[in-house]
């Protein structure tokens, strides 16, 4: 038996033990396509990621959480927001404001944090605009037009008049597919997610973010 056979699997290996930068990991789709549960599976599969909480005008929906799903903030208070550059990005969605409060996401992205977003594409834009090295974006398409107005209507949350003007809102979101790294359609929950994780995962190992390499391979070649 060779020594890589008879090693522990349960030990770490030096890929996960090394320093690197973490990552912007940015899930887009129309409305109803599945990105929610997708970032929901990877937030609770993933311990390595967590979710960016943005800022929002919205009233909250039943079961939001202040600050797990959104910050809920007046359009006082995100008016001042944005006159102190609080706002890594921020956007008009669907009548109300939503942004991405810089806070402490640039410090812990050196500490090797990475970060969700749930954005869509005019955020998109914004992050790349900002800080494009530690940007990776991920386009969810649904597998027909059908089923997107389908998923819509299974949700019950909203009227037919708002409905109809996500489904028009959705066209135009998928207009911008090409401005995605990535792009993967979710015709079945499980495959989609498996497709997301791959992506995150062999992002992680892009040679530029394992900032522990330079020391590691000055070891190895000394
Ligand atoms: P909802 O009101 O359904 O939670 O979100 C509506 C839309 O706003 C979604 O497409 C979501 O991706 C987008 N959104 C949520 N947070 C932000 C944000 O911080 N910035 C931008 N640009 N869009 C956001």
């Amino acid at each position: 038996m060779t020594s890589m056979n008879s090693a522990d699997p349960s030990a770490p290996d030096h890929q996960d033990t090394l320093h690197r930068r973490g990552l912007m990991f940015i899930l887009s789709s129309p409305s109803g396509a599945g990105k929610t549960t997708i970032a929901r599976k990877l937030l609770a599969a993933d311990s390595e990621i967590k979710l960016s909480v943005s800022a929002t005008t919205r009233p909250a929906r039943e079961g939001e959480v202040e600050g797990v799903h959104y910050h809920f903030v007046d359009d006082a208070t995100f008016d001042r927001m944005v006159e102190e550059d609080d706002f890594y990005e921020w956007a008009h969605v669907f009548g109300h404001r939503y942004g991405t409060p810089k806070g402490h996401i640039r410090n812990a992205l050196k500490d090797g944090q990475d970060f969700l977003f749930d954005i869509d594409w005019q955020g998109t834009q914004q992050l790349y605009q900002k800080d494009q090295q530690d940007t990776v974006s991920v386009f969810i398409l649904p597998p027909s037009i059908e089923a997107l107005r389908e998923r819509l209507e299974g949700r019950g949350t909203d009227s037919a008049d708002v409905i109809d003007s996500r489904m028009e809102r959705a066209k135009a979101e998928i207009s911008h597919w090409a401005e995605y790294d990535y792009v993967v359609i979710n015709d079945d929950l499980e495959a989609c997610f498996a497709k997301v994780s791959e992506i995150l995962n062999a992002e992680r190992m892009r040679r530029t973010r394992q900032t522990g390499l330079i020391p590691f391979v000055r070891e190895l070649t000394v």
